[in-house]
């Protein structure tokens, strides 16, 4: 069904499947404020399904259920179908990375009686929308022993929250004349850490205090910030939205929304044909780069993997296997926003309440960077989807010579495979307080469902 709003032909049971299906993914966002928190959340729903360590693994039959991580951010599932690897997959790939404001590696200092943390922002942020809200830090402090310290701070309720200041409005006049891109410049971007200063200490007190606590709470020192990956992201739950409850407010829709909507459907799915498989990768939002980004052989390791299981060890099986491969590059949209109407072709945008998004294209200028996929492919998409009467849309990412963006589409179509990107409408993308749809998020899945499984 194409461009139709979800909720005008919904049944009774379908509204509740939409409302029930929202709690379980909620619940999952809230979790997972970290790509490393993603894999754990997913790696738990996943063993709960019987999912196994495919490196443990010593024979593969029909309906095997098996996963692989890699460096604790990067995660991938498989559910052994009835044809060989090497006809080819069915994959789901997202990526678990959000944006947000990652800790300095001397992130520490002293003045005026603050104690405070420097940041560097990651990803594409409005800088202006992270200041005077409340905030977490998540993440990991690595000793030179290799202890690992996990650190959570703001989401409990018996935690306290941190936060960026702004300037009071009163003594505003002159920050109010520049442009919204250097109202809050990055290096402005410091967390409020504390202002108790240590009692009997000359220098620097405040800092001093906040070591001690950090010493006693976690047992690290100043100099283990070297060694640790410390994010800070907006604080408190994934929220319904609207008094009709339609939608979700929540932190990292893009892309957890996809990520935890392939998920699903992977593990809700019966063996097909195919191998069904979802990846969850990191770093998109930076460029698909390193070891656990979606450019990493680790996805074509873990292919590797599978075929030698079957004995198809060959170069030749592995890029078989890759170029027979159908994919749907699971990322968000750009929702319609009626206050901002004029960026997009209204016959070309994304609809929140309207179903799971295709984008033909990304990129920005002349489709530049963009996958672009092949019109035969979209027209077996589809047919799968008029199969199963799931509901969907079409679009672009705005206005030609709007901007633009990109996904993880043309890295895995790099692999001769057909992939077109999927995923859902999100309102106020990059903003730590994003929206989707609920009835989206439900149809999503039931579409990634029918793909995986025709
Ligand atoms: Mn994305
Ligand atoms: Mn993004």
């Amino acid at each position: 069904m194409y461009a139709k709003n979800i909720w005008k032909d919904a049944s009774e049971e379908k509204m509740q499947a939409i409302m029930d299906f929202s709690e379980g993914y909620k619940k999952f966002i809230t979790k997972g404020k970290t790509e490393r928190l993603c894999v754990q959340e997913a790696l738990e729903l996943a063993k709960a399904k019987g999912y196994q360590d495919l490196s443990k693994v010593k024979t593969l039959k029909v309906g095997d259920k098996v996963y692989l991580t890699n460096m604790n951010k990067n995660l991938v599932l498989f559910q052994i179908g009835k044809k060989p690897v090497v006809e080819g997959l069915r994959v789901l790939g997202a990526h678990i990375d959000s944006p947000r404001l990652d800790l300095k590696q001397n992130p520490l200092y002293e003045k005026n009686d603050f104690a405070l943390l420097d940041t560097h922002y990651y990803g594409g942020v409005k800088k202006y929308q992270w200041v005077t809200i409340p905030l977490a830090i998540y993440g990991v402090v690595v000793k030179k022993d290799g202890t690992l310290i996990n650190v959570a701070i703001g989401d409990d309720e018996n935690d306290p929250v941190l936060g960026i200041s702004d300037l009071l409005i009163h003594l505003a006049s002159e920050q109010l004349q520049k442009t919204a891109a250097k109202v809050i410049e990055g290096e402005d971007l410091d967390v409020t850490f504390g202002s108790i200063p240590l009692k009997d200490t000359e220098k620097d007190a405040v800092k001093a205090n906040i070591l001690k606590i950090l010493k006693d709470k976690y047992n690290f020192e100043e100099e283990d910030f070297l060694s640790a990956e410390l994010e800070v992201v907006p604080a408190g739950k994934a929220r319904d939205y609207g008094l009709d409850r339609s939608m979700i407010a929540g932190y990292g829709h893009d892309d957890r929304v996809c990520a935890y909507t392939s998920l699903m459907a992977l593990l809700d799915s019966k063996p097909s044909d195919y191998t069904s498989c979802c990846i969850l990768v990191d770093k998109e939002e930076v460029g698909s780069i390193g070891a656990t980004g979606a450019q990493s052989v680790f996805f074509e390791n873990a292919i590797l993997d599978l075929l030698t299981l079957q004995n198809n060890t060959s170069l030749k099986d592995l890029r078989l296997a890759l170029a027979r491969t159908k994919m749907l590059s699971s990322d968000v949209s750009a929702g319609f926003d009626p206050l901002f109407a004029g960026v997009n072709d209204a016959k070309n945008a994304a609809y929140l309440g309207r179903g799971i998004v295709f984008n033909k294209y990304t990129g920005s200028r002349g489709k530049s960077g963009s996958n672009d996929a092949n019109p035969e492919y979209i027209g077996w998409v589809r047919m799968v989807m008029d199969k199963k009467d799931i509901h969907f849309q079409t679009a672009e990412l705005g206005k030609v010579d709007q901007g633009g963006g990109g996904t993880i589409a043309y890295i895995l179509g790099n692999y001769n495979m057909n992939v077109l990107d999927a995923g859902i409408a999100v309102l106020n993308m990059h903003a730590p307080m994003e929206i989707v749809s609920k009835a989206d998020v439900y149809e999503a899945y039931k579409a990634y469902q029918a793909f995986l499984e025709e």
